[in-house]
């Protein structure tokens, strides 16, 4: 009989799992601690259960974790980490340690099919989408790390920051909303108070635009936080940055999508904003920029674009990237510069390319 993959199971199928191993049902709710809350990495390592229960579990089913793979930290704390997956793909997730929080950026596909002429993991083409626990096991492993580091007391845990993780941001690899199933899944379970319990307002996820998909998640009763990447203020400019989602989803459309989006009590859109050197990055952006999203309870969050070579595109000044933040600023928006961090160990959000070849990557720090 082929073995049950316990991390594939959902919160109600652990329960079939465990009555047709002829368990009583507070067993499914021991295991599910044992592996979301615990984060143990053997079966064997589930002590409430007998030794008997152990190896009948053992006989019937495995745990199913992503194996990790080469880990980099770089001089300012950030750490890059690379996942095998059970059939040789790899992802990478971005740990961004800041002094009131931990945010982990995990991937959601092994690149993406959007193609968007500024993103490295975009020229990667969709190589498939991630199933819901490839997603929640990011988190869990991380989550175990940083544990470990605890224990160990390690130096770079006591300079008072944060210990454990407290944010989750999807942007990594791949575009979340067009894997919605295992995503929408894979959030059920971080968010489930008897799975990872991670509140879903520390929880945020960033799409660059799929409006059918926007609309449904809004009424997924999830409540995580929704970012949009917008980066461009025109058709023409968001034709050429972000053709294949444009050309379907145009910016009036995604705007009204977000417009008519549910928003809970207190809670705000964020808007991404990638900056391209003469591309989006001029006063009259900025301006219309404040029209576009005028009446949205949102944040802005500007991104300076992150070079790599053969890149198409190059990053403004800073005074180009002030200014324009200084408009929107003066508008009335709420709009953040995000900082770079971690080029040294080559990790981005977002832009994320794994498989052989040696691309170059950097990594942005998240704020919302
Ligand atoms: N597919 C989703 C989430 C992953 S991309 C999306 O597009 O929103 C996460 C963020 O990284 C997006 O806002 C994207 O615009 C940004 N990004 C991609 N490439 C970048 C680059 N080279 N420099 C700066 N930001 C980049
Ligand atoms: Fe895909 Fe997002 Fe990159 Fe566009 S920016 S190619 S949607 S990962």
């Amino acid at each position: 009989m082929e073995k049950v993959i316990l991390k594939q199971l959902s919160f109600e199928a652990f329960d079939v799992f465990v009555k047709d191993l002829g368990w009583p049902k507070y067993r499914a709710q021991q295991v599910r601690d044992w592996i979301y809350q615990k984060r143990i990495s053997r079966i064997d390592e589930m002590t409430n259960l007998s030794k008997s229960d152990r190896a009948l579990l053992e006989s019937r089913a495995v745990l199913g974790e992503i194996e990790p793979g080469l880990r980099q930290q770089s001089a300012d704390g950030t750490q890059k980490f690379l996942f095998r997956l059970s059939d040789g793909q790899e992802i990478e997730s971005v740990l961004i340690p800041e002094e009131d929080r931990n945010t982990l950026c995990i991937s959601t596909q092994v690149g993406c099919t959007l193609d968007c002429t500024f993103c490295l993991t975009g020229t990667m083409g969709l190589v498939r989408n991630l199933k819901a626990h490839e997603i929640v096991d990011q988190v869990l492993w991380v989550q175990r790390d940083m544990e470990s580091e605890v224990k160990q007391d390690l130096p770079e845990r006591t300079t008072g920051r944060a210990s454990l993780l407290t944010n989750v941001v999807l942007m990594g690899m791949g575009e979340p909303l067009a894997n919605y199933r295992e995503v929408t899944e894979a959030l059920r379970r971080l968010t489930h108070p008897k799975m990872v319990g991670l509140a879903p307002r520390r929880i945020t996820l960033s799409t660059s635009g799929l409006v059918p998909q926007i609309k449904k998640f809004g009424e997924s009763g999830l409540n995580v936080n929704l970012a949009v990447s917008l980066n461009a203020t025109t058709n023409a400019v968001r034709d050429r940055i972000m053709p294949v989602i444009n050309r379907q989803f145009p910016l009036e459309t995604l705007l009204r999508a977000c417009r008519n989006y549910p928003l809970p009590p207190r809670r705000r859109i964020f808007f991404e904003y990638v900056l391209l050197k003469g591309v989006n990055d001029s006063e009259e952006d900025a301006r219309r920029l404040l029209r576009l999203v005028k009446g949205i309870p949102c944040k802005v969050n500007l991104i300076p674009f992150n070079d790599y070579p053969g890149a198409p595109f190059s990053r403004p000044g800073e005074e180009t990237v002030l200014r324009f933040q200084k408009i929107l600023i003066e508008g009335g928006l709420t709009a953040f510069i995000r900082k770079s961090r971690g080029r040294d160990i080559l990790a981005a959000c977002g832009q994320l390319r794994t498989a052989t070849e040696d691309r170059p990557t950097l990594i942005e720090s998240v704020r919302s």
